[in-house]
């Protein structure tokens, strides 16, 4: 099965969104420093979360109604007594726990089921294998295999994420081998932000207008730092603190409660979750000058737009002004710009 890209947000009785998954970088350290990482992790990145404040976000995140976290990185693995203690921990509030792996680990049969036995026992219950031609230069397929293997032993939801290229018969052979290996195959095209930027020229470049249709916003993700990123797809070591509304505030100084409050309530996320970036950028160029510039520049995916678009230099007021005008007129019509 190939899995779309998970919605965050679900509807209660009221029809109210509420966020149910959160992702966690504990630490952007990894034992690989894989060319098409959009978060620049490697070996020589130092610094964690810590386990304390970790389990005070984590108290915070079933006090604001998270139901999912998804240990992220740099590599889990690395820091397996955090990645043990957090697990217990927010299943002790409430909340399962998946995680997204490079599998490095997985050195043997016995070694590798023990393992992901004990953290399914306190709380696991999905995991992702992440593997492409660049993974695929650090970490032997058999350990992707070995993993995936494992997991389906234990009734773990185990899964498989694919990055590619543009054209990348790597990846179109992944697909098929680890098919039937996994419960769920997910592939996504390499997006040329962090590391991956000098890949930009070997991905399918599209005009900005083009990202029509799907809604954006993958699910936030909480950073080493304590900041809060609206999009776990965001280059998240590239973004800085001042980049309202992607960095939506530090949990040090904000509750989650009311930061999750306010990715909900600012009218840019909300566009870009219900219309997407090239909706929402047709709209912008459509009705204001200072955004038809970007139109003839070309970009990967909606991702590489919104990272190139609302990062940059921008004057915010002029962009919420806007917003609130077209949201006054109800203009919000996606078949208008397609
Ligand atoms: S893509 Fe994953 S495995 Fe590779 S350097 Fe980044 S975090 Fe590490």
């Amino acid at each position: 099965m190939i899995q779309r890209k998970s919605k965050d947000m679900s509807r209660n009785r009221q029809g109210n969104t509420r966020h149910s998954t959160l992702h966690l970088a504990y630490s952007f350290s990894c034992n690989l420093a894989c060319g098409h990482c959009i978060f620049r992790c490697g070996p020589d990145v130092r610094g964690t979360m810590g386990i304390g404040r970790a389990r005070a976000f984590i108290d915070q995140a079933g006090r604001a109604g998270i139901r999912r976290i998804v240990f992220t990185g740099g590599e889990p693995f690395l820091h397996p007594r955090a990645l043990r203690t957090l697990i217990e921990h927010a299943s002790g509030v409430g909340i399962e726990s998946a995680l997204i792996t490079n599998a490095a680990w997985a050195t043997s049969r016995s070694r590798t089921k023990g393992y992901l036995a004990h953290l399914q026992s306190i709380g696991l219950r999905s995991m992702t294998v992440s593997t492409d031609r660049y993974h695929l230069l650090f970490v032997p397929l058999e350990r992707v295999r070995g993993a995936l293997r494992a997991a389906m032993e234990l009734g773990l939801d185990g899964g498989v994420k694919i990055s590619r290229l543009a054209h990348d018969p790597v990846a179109e052979g992944l697909c098929r081998s680890l098919r039937s290996k996994a419960a769920r195959v997910f592939v996504q095209e390499i997006v040329p932000l962090g590391r991956a930027a000098s890949l930009r020229a070997a991905q399918r470049l599209r005009p900005a207008t083009s990202f029509t249709g799907a809604g954006g916003l993958a699910p936030p993700i909480l950073l080493p730092s304590g900041d809060l990123l609206s999009c776990c797809n965001l280059p998240a070591r590239d973004v800085r603190s001042t980049d309202y509304p992607f960095v939506l505030g530090n949990l040090e100084k904000t509750s989650l409660r009311t930061l999750l409050a306010r990715r909900v309530r600012d009218p840019l996320l909300t566009t870009l979750r219900t219309r997407g970036p090239g909706v929402l950028f047709a709209l912008l160029a459509q009705r204001e000058p200072a955004f038809r510039r970007w139109g003839r520049s070309l970009y990967q995916s909606g991702c590489d737009l919104c990272f190139n678009l609302f990062c940059k230099p921008l004057d915010k007021r002029m962009l919420y002004d806007t917003l609130d005008r077209l949201n006054r007129h109800d203009r919000f019509i996606p078949g208008e710009f397609s």
